[in-house]
């Protein structure tokens, strides 16, 4: 891998070799234009850089600690190691995009975030920069989800986001981004769609992988710093890619350190029981980009299905899609057992429970330290489990407790 990586991908018009792009209507076309020069002009600047730096260490409470897994590792062999975005605040390392895309906002004298959210995440991480930031903040989402996802519903409106129901559809996550973008585009002076992960139109994937990528600077060194060496392994669960862009990207350069992204293999590996894009999809469009995807015979996104519904998305970030392509990542499966496996086994060994989408991670990374005891591994610890207690325990408890 060049050094330049960095200089190469995206390309000026947000090509990681086939994959990104903006394929969009022109009036939208022009806004995302506008975004990308904004954000070139304004995200490099010294003023933007320090107020980011500053937010970062006094209110997400950054760095987050890398954490060495003393029973875990003694248990699978191998080292393993936990970069602990759970303790960023909210508990997800999702608040590290929203409160770039939220600082950008300011800056170009935006009154209004607009978002989807599927399962509530991005829409409490995002209403948590907007409350900070003072503006306004707008989440649409499926009726479906607004039911299933009651308590991230009560958290957004706490901290005074309007939830916009979306009953049209399956009045899920697709329909939710289709309103959320007709809601921008009919004020996109005030207003400023700020997207979930690594994906979507250029320069989305860039501007989040470039929040995120804080993850990877901070682990690589706090990993060196703890051993005097580079981790062997790097693992992080793909969803839409966000978590394992930024962890990924402060290791891109070093081409001895092995990258793997788990995705999701749900309750089997037929269409629709899972959303392992990477290992089942084939290249094709979803929401203005291109991408590895799982696809009917149409061409149209197909049903995706995870424990985790933070990972249930058909498409992936194109970054990942080229990545895969030119080989410097690996992409793997866990599926929803190994998953709930790893919730309880972390929790029990190391006092920390994980995110069902992170299980994914430790799941596979207990799995590597098997393979390979002498090696070391860092995971990338998404988010803290607390959001999903009661749906494990519904669903799973009497397997475990
Ligand atoms: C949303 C979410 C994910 C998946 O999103 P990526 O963009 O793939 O990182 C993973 N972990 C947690 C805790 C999440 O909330």
């Amino acid at each position: 891998m060049s050094a330049n990586y960095f200089k190469k991908y995206p390309s000026k018009d947000g090509f990681y070799k086939e994959y990104g792009g903006a394929f969009l209507p022109p009036a939208l076309e022009a806004e995302m234009k506008k975004i990308n020069d904004a954000y070139f002009a304004i995200s490099k600047s010294h003023s933007f850089i320090s107020e980011l730096r500053s937010i970062r260490k006094h209110y997400q409470g950054r760095p987050t600690p890398v954490y060495y897994c003393n029973r875990l590792s003694e248990k699978y062999g191998g080292r393993i190691y936990l970069k602990r975005e759970d303790l960023n605040h909210s508990g997800a390392h999702k608040l590290n995009h929203c409160m770039g895309e939220a600082l950008l906002a300011k800056y170009l004298g935006k009154k209004k975030l607009i978002a989807e959210t599927g399962a509530g995440q991005h829409g409490v991480a995002l209403a948590t920069a907007a409350a900070y930031f003072g503006l306004e903040c707008e989440i649409h989402m499926g009726e479906v989800d607004i039911a299933k996802e009651h308590p991230n519903v009560v958290r957004m409106e706490i901290l005074g986001a309007k939830v916009v129901p979306v009953s049209h559809g399956l009045k899920t996550l697709k329909e939710a981004v289709d309103s959320a973008f007709e809601a921008y585009v009919k004020d996109p002076i005030n207003s400023i769609y700020c997207i979930g992960s690594v994906v979507g139109p250029h320069p989305f994937p860039m501007m989040v992988r470039d929040f995120q990528k804080v993850v990877g600077d901070e682990a690589r060194a706090q990993f060196l710093e703890m051993t005097g060496e580079l981790p062997d392994s790097v693992v992080a669960c793909v969803g839409g890619g966000s978590n394992a862009m930024g962890i990924f990207s402060g290791f891109m350069n070093d081409e001895e350190v092995d990258l793997y992204g788990v995705e999701p293999g749900g309750r089997s590996m037929n269409l629709g029981d899972h959303a392992a894009t990477m290992a089942k999809g084939t290249p094709g469009l979803i929401h203005g980009f291109k991408c590895y995807l799982l696809q009917d015979e149409k061409g149209d996104p197909s049903p995706v299905y995870s424990v985790a519904s933070g990972l249930d998305y058909p498409g992936v970030g194109p970054e990942h899609s080229m990545l895969k392509d030119i080989k410097r990542a690996n992409y793997v499966v866990a599926n929803d057992k190994e998953a709930i496996d790893a919730f309880f086994e972390l929790s029990r060994l190391e006092g920390i429970i994980p995110a069902l989408e992170s299980s994914h991670a430790v799941a596979f990374a207990t799995k590597l330290a098997q393979e390979q005891p002498q090696k070391s591994i860092l995971v990338n610890l998404s988010g803290r489990g607390d959001k999903d207690i009661d749906f494990v325990m519904e669903n799973y408890g009497k397997d475990y407790v």
